[in-house]
């Protein structure tokens, strides 16, 4: 028989962190990062001490989406503090090298930056660590699973067939590391018109049945909303700009679901 997965120990740059959560699409596009951020700030918010790690090298978004640029400060042992802002200190390839340097990289290099944000990071007393993964169920979601003891994981789609045909792929990978599937999120499921009512632009329940028949819990939909869109693109996610908002209430319940 094969034999059983056996996660990591948590690293010692990350001793006191109880729960990491990694946040995977199938697809890119589908808003992964958007969800991922969200649902950090959104959980700092809820009082928790939150990291966020971009695993994303090969496209990393958070140092937009959390409006951060520059390089991390190194301290005297040599190890970087992660960037802040909204609460939640961060690391990210997008900090480290020139935008599209790792373009070209093989698995190796790829690992290797991993270890490096993980562990020579140095990310003080923590609660949680937000995962923003690579799209796809390659050798870089393997990596994290050896890297870094999940607790679990939020996959995140679209509605259309061919997101969920990928979704159902990262569900079953995760499967494969003993690692729980804590939910599936439907981004851009809706989109309110001026009327207040719901168009399913791109078709409706798929997420929620294909979570059914996973076995996963549907945690939730967000809606396509220009506002999430911009938000983002200004560095200052929607659970930030409007937390009052109801999409900002979607993120919160998520986090508090995780
Ligand atoms: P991924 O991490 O899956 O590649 P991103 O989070 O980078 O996806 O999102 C891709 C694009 O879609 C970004 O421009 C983002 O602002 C936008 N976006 C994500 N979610 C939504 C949404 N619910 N409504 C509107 N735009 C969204």
């Amino acid at each position: 028989a094969p034999r059983a997965f056996v996660p990591p120990p948590l690293p010692p740059s990350l001793a006191s962190c109880a729960r990491v959560f990694a946040v995977a699409s199938g697809k890119g596009g589908v808003g992964k990062s958007t969800t991922c951020v969200n649902i950090a700030v959104a959980l700092a918010r809820l009082g928790h001490r939150v990291a966020l790690l971009d695993a994303d090298v090969y496209g990393p978004s958070v140092p937009t989406l959390m409006r951060l640029s520059g390089q991390p400060v190194v301290d005297a042992d040599g190890r970087m503090l992660p960037m802040e802002n909204h609460g939640v200190r961060c690391q990210s390839m997008g900090f480290l090298m020139k935008p599209g340097a790792a373009a070209t990289w093989r698995g190796p290099m790829v690992s290797g930056a991993l270890t490096k944000m993980i562990q020579d990071t140095r990310w003080g007393d923590v609660d949680v660590l937000m995962v923003d993964m690579p799209p796809g169920t390659g050798d870089a979601q393997i990596s994290i699973s050896q890297k870094l003891p999940l607790t679990g994981a939020v996959v995140v789609s679209t509605p259309q067939e061919l997101a969920l045909a990928d979704a159902r792929r990262g569900i079953d990978m995760y499967g494969k590391v003993n690692t729980e599937v804590v939910g599936v999120v439907e981004n851009m499921a809706y989109y309110c018109e001026k009327d207040g009512t719901r168009s399913y632009v791109f078709g409706r329940g798929g997420a929620r049945a294909t979570a059914a028949e996973r076995g996963v819990e549907f945690l939730a939909e967000v809606p396509l909303d220009a506002t999430i869109r911009e938000s983002s693109d200004e560095g200052a996610p929607i659970v930030v700009r409007d937390p009052d908002g109801e999409v900002a209430a979607i993120y919160t319940n998520i986090a508090r679901r995780i």
